[in-house]
């Protein structure tokens, strides 16, 4: 490493990362990896060349985009997906990559574990201006030092901004230039120190670690005459309550109108010194507020006129990621899951003179045309249902198979036990498996080979995975190999 005092040639070392992530990529593309194996290696050997530089060096956002697209490029190899997907959270239908910005700012997170330690220049240049028992409510504006130093700050300070956005972190959320809190309808206005009625100095520190919990007593706000006293703080009637206002928005979306405090203590468990990793920091800075379905669900549902619960969603989201299942059904099952199986209806909007019918009615010679779409293809075409059926009747009891759903073999099953609800989707997703490789060998498919299919791929993973063994036992499904 070549960086100058004042961190002159610092493109020249961002230039150097992209040749070695390049070499990297150079190295692996020869072996035409699976997309969990694309994964595996992006984590061990991309992500690497970043973290060393990149835990301390400010990277400007310009140079962070071209680390992602590297990245991206890389694990999307010849998968169609958009960007936002390949750095979502695999619940939200992402391949649940970093995003480099996040990752680097995470890590940058766990040198504030040793603040307190020796006294290097760094540390005191950010402890100068804080309350010394709760630090982390740092302020990047609020500190002189450099790029460097500053580069740390800012990046404990986003994370500790992003707690508002969750019932957990939401009472030790930083109020102080947190951007994250909707002043609405006020555009302009900054929760900056003169916000805050700021008149000497030595109240930054008092200002800047000021969290939610300091603006309620048992879950219910205080008055302002109260807040004034009990926190030294001299804000102004008027801008007080803007700022409750649009806390109480926050805090009613996330609690409704359950009125309790928790007790603040999450940030500093996670700034201890036994504490590991950067995961923790990620996680906050990652946080949504809004529960929804994430937008792949939403299209596989209608494209399968299936319901499909949020909860649900999230069980067939990460499906993909078990890491017992082999990487053929891993990428099939990202695949369908994500709307990008080459169906022919799917195709055919590409591919211009691309039949949009059933491969399994073409080869049957049935008269009419049946698109292929995933529900017909996979369950409602006279070649598939049956092999649906047969499936299913013989691992389910005869009360179970009459209260099979479509939504259930396309989402997920609802017994009691969860363990067999797990067993029955896989076997849902093998039963998809077969028919996609009957297809792709332009043969109709069969009861029985099917159903060999299906229990070889249960037998395989049932000798290798301890995990699934356990599910098995635990479905009391009649599985027999
Ligand atoms: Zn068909």
């Amino acid at each position: 490493m070549e960086i100058s005092n004042n961190l002159g040639n610092y493109d020249q070392e961002v230039d150097k990362i992209i040749q070695k992530m390049d070499g990297v990529v150079r190295d692996f593309k020869r072996f035409s990896l699976s997309l969990p194996g694309r994964i595996n290696v992006a984590k061990t050997f991309l992500y690497s060349q970043l973290n060393y530089l990149g835990s301390f060096i400010p990277f400007n956002n310009e140079q962070i985009k071209r680390f992602n697209a590297k990245i991206e490029s890389f694990v999307k190899g010849s998968l169609n997906i958009s960007s936002k997907r390949v750095f979502a959270k695999k619940t939200e239908g992402g391949l649940g990559l970093f995003e480099v910005g996040n990752f680097l700012n995470s890590q940058k997170c766990t040198w504030f574990r040793y603040l307190t330690e020796n006294n290097d220049y760094w540390k005191e240049k950010i402890l100068k201006n804080v309350n010394y028992n709760e630090w982390w409510y740092v302020s990047e504006s609020n500190v002189s030092g450099g790029t460097i130093v500053k580069g740390l700050v800012g990046a404990v300070e986003k994370m500790v901004n992003s707690c508002i956005k969750d019932r957990k972190f939401f009472w030790e959320s930083k109020l102080a230039y947190n951007n994250l809190i909707p002043i609405r309808g006020r555009r302009g206005i900054t929760l900056d120190y003169e916000f805050f009625g700021i008149a000497a100095i030595e109240e930054i520190p008092r200002i800047i670690s000021l969290k939610t919990s300091t603006l309620y007593i048992n879950g219910v706000l205080l008055s302002w005459e109260n807040f004034v006293h009990i926190s030294g703080i001299n804000i102004n009637r008027g801008n007080y309550m803007i700022l409750t206002r649009a806390v109480e928005i926050l805090r009613a979306s996330l609690y409704g109108e359950e009125r309790i405090q928790p007790e603040v203590k999450f940030l500093k468990k996670f700034f201890k010194k036994e504490s590991k990793g950067s995961k923790c920091f990620r996680d906050i800075t990652n946080l949504r507020t809004e529960r929804y379905i994430p937008h792949n669900i939403v299209k596989f549902a209608q494209t399968t006129d299936s319901v499909i619960s949020e909860e649900q969603s999230q069980i067939i989201n990460v499906l993909w990621d078990m890491n017992f299942l082999d990487n053929h059904t891993r990428t099939f099952c990202f695949k369908l899951h994500n709307n990008t199986l080459g169906l022919n209806s799917r195709v055919s909007k590409f591919v211009r003179g691309h039949t949009s019918n059933c491969t399994f009615c073409n080869i049957g010679e049935i008269a009419e045309e049946m698109k292929e779409t995933p529900l017909h293809f996979f369950y409602n075409c006279e070649y598939s249902e049956p092999v649906v059926m047969y499936t299913f009747r013989e691992i389910l009891n005869e009360n179970d198979f009459v209260q099979m759903t479509r939504s259930d073999f396309f989402g997920t099953f609802k017994f009691d036990n969860d363990d067999k609800n797990m067993v029955l989707c896989l076997i849902a997703l093998w039963t998809k498996m077969y028919l996609w490789k009957a297809r792709s060998f332009n043969t109709l498919p069969v009861n029985e080979q099917a159903l060999n299919y299906i229990m070889e791929k249960i037998k395989d993973t049932y000798e290798n995975s301890k995990k699934f063994r356990n599910m098995v036992i635990n479905s009391e499904l009649r599985i027999r190999f």
